[in-house]
């Protein structure tokens, strides 16, 4: 299957050749920061699976001190993805198009939500990381 993203803007598009996996939200104080939102909605991808369609040259990247980051149109701001050792890691679903087939797993740092949020039921919460972390 392909699925596709762009920003708000329009500007940059992707597509994936594949499928998206590990889907999750994070509620913690920096996802809160990056994501401009109560959490992150954020699912894995394989680097080799994803490309840029349009408007790479507008993106610009954020590196963290951890090696992780993320890169986003530098015309209108959405983070479409997200960078792990200089390759696509995953993408920000609030940019991915249609229905892609996927759901959200998990909420994740639940511990450090935002006091104005209350998170929906239905699908594990944990505190801080789950069980098995499969981030990386
Ligand atoms: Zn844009
Ligand atoms: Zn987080």
């Amino acid at each position: 299957m392909t699925i596709t993203g762009d920003c708000f803007c329009g500007a940059v598009t992707y597509k994936i050749e594949g499928r998206l996996f590990d889907a999750r939200s994070c509620h913690c104080s920096r996802c809160r920061k990056a994501f401009g939102s109560q959490a992150s909605a954020y699912a894995r991808v394989n680097a080799s699976q994803f490309s840029w369609l349009t408007g790479e040259d507008l993106l610009t990247s954020y590196i963290g001190t951890s090696g992780a980051g993320k890169q986003f149109c530098s015309v209108c701001g959405s983070t479409l993805c997200g960078l792990y050792d200089g390759s696509v890691h995953g993408v920000t679903l609030g940019c991915v198009n249609g229905e892609p087939d996927i759901m959200l797993e998990m909420h994740i740092f639940t511990g450090s939500k935002a006091s104005w949020e209350t998170i929906a039921e239905g699908i594990p919460q944990y505190e801080e990381w789950p069980p098995k972390n499969r981030l990386e």
